[in-house]
């Protein structure tokens, strides 16, 4: 064969991942264990700290309070996840349970949704999950680390827990590669546009070509994508806060303390996690904010001692009298948000070959695998789980 034509080969492919993030790594991975050719493009090294999936832990949950439209792909994700750890021998699932925590009274959103707890029980019902409903009394005997009134109430489940983001993305390229996939890191797409039936994508080292071009750019989409159409970038951070007496570190541990959402009597939510390791690596407790926005490049990433002391003195000293005010860790991400706290997974406007996904709204990696699953299957023509309701329209 020529050389030229050689060359022209090795630049073609079935299908093409942008990022290769949460999403980007999981489409890798499902395109390549189908057999299709498969190139996965990253400006960076994942998993890195400077997009959406980093900081040890994120809360999965099949029950989603965001909608019944969600359970499906937390549910296979699940299934994902456990056949990934059995092929890599990874610890990647960890079903500890949850609470999703309210009570009387003007009470924070969850994810926008000020009913969080009710939609939480209504998709527990349609998704056909056991769970218990549990009076402030209960919570205090069964988790004492919580400081929660007499007339709270607890959605509980057994199914839900945490997943671990960064050794998540490590096995699927891991196993993308091992499937055949090629794999570029530190190289940035500059352009996209269409090729005949295909598309041809440019990149500051080459130009490829492939029949589909999926892009999983995370936090900064809105520069890969450059459509009027804007996502909001919004930066969040994650605190880990050290215990009062670590003699009393069993009642975080995994074993006692299930993940959480607690709909405060505070301007915001909080979401948080058992120990994780050893007691002075402190537990994981953060908030959530939809109002500054910002991008991946001029985010602050830096956190001012008054950001951990505010946060330690509205949502954490007063609800969790283990804890102690010494930050031992903070960690600044993105949230990738649209209306409502909606996912996108849908075709370009105007390129059908191009698939985009931006299923974050600061909840999507515990659909990560599922997401990644269903691109590729959208990518080959096969069937797959229902994304209409993901669509653009009426959303940015
Ligand atoms: C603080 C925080 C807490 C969260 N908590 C939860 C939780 O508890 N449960 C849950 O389910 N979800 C949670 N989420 C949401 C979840 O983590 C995200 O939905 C998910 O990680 C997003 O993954 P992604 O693949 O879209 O983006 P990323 O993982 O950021 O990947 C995007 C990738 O695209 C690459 N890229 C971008 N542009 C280019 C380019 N031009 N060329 C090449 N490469 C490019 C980037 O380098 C990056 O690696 C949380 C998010 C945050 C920030």
């Amino acid at each position: 064969m020529p050389q030229e034509k050689k060359e022209e080969m090795e630049r073609s492919f079935d299908a093409i991942v942008l990022g290769l993030g949460a999403m980007g790594s999981a489409a890798t991975y499902q395109l390549a264990s189908r057999g299709a050719s498969v190139l996965g493009i990253d400006q960076l090294k994942p998993p890195h700290e400077l997009g959406s999936t980093h900081g040890d832990t994120r809360i999965t949950r099949i029950a989603c309070g965001e909608g019944p439209e969600y359970s499906p792909f937390a549910k296979r994700s699940h299934e994902i996840w456990r056949d990934i750890e059995s092929r890599t021998g990874r610890d990647l699932l960890t079903q500890n349970g949850l609470l999703v925590i309210s009570g009387k009274g003007q009470r924070a959103a969850g994810h926008e949704n000020p009913e969080f707890l009710r939609t939480t029980v209504a998709a527990a019902d349609q998704a056909k999950i056991r769970y218990e409903i549990l009076d402030g009394k209960t919570i205090r005997e069964r988790f004492p680390v919580f400081n929660v009134n007499d007339d709270d109430e607890a959605y509980f489940d057994k199914v839900s827990g945490f997943v671990r983001p960064e050794s998540c993305v490590e096995a699927q390229l891991q196993l993308a590669a091992t499937s055949g996939a090629m794999l570029r890191f530190y190289e940035k797409v500059l352009k996209f546009e269409p090729d005949g039936d295909g598309v041809q994508v440019t990149t500051g080292v080459s130009t490829y070509r492939a029949k589909k071009l999926i892009i999983t750019a995370g936090p900064w989409i809105n520069q890969v994508l450059g459509l009027d159409r804007q996502f909001s970038i919004t930066r969040q951070v994650l605190y880990w806060f050290g215990l009062k007496n670590q003699h009393q570190y069993p009642e975080f541990l995994p074993e006692r303390l299930p993940v959480y959402i607690w709909q405060l009597p505070a301007p915001q939510s909080i979401y948080g996690f058992p120990l994780i390791g050893h007691p002075e690596q402190g537990v994981k407790i953060a908030t959530e904010q939809y109002v500054d926005a910002t991008t991946p490049d001029t985010v602050r990433r830096s956190v001012f001692p008054d950001e951990i002391t505010r946060m330690f003195r509205t949502y954490v000293g007063p609800f969790f009298p283990g804890l102690d005010e010494t930050c031992v860790k903070t960690k600044v991400c993105l949230y990738t948000c649209v209306k409502n706290a909606r996912f996108i997974i849908d075709r370009h406007p105007d390129m059908k070959n191009v698939i985009i996904a931006s299923p974050c709204s600061g909840h999507g990696f515990k659909h990560s695998a599922a997401v990644g699953e269903t691109l590729a299957q959208m990518a080959l023509g096969q069937s797959h789980l229902d994304v209409s309701k993901f669509s653009f329209s009426g959303v940015i």
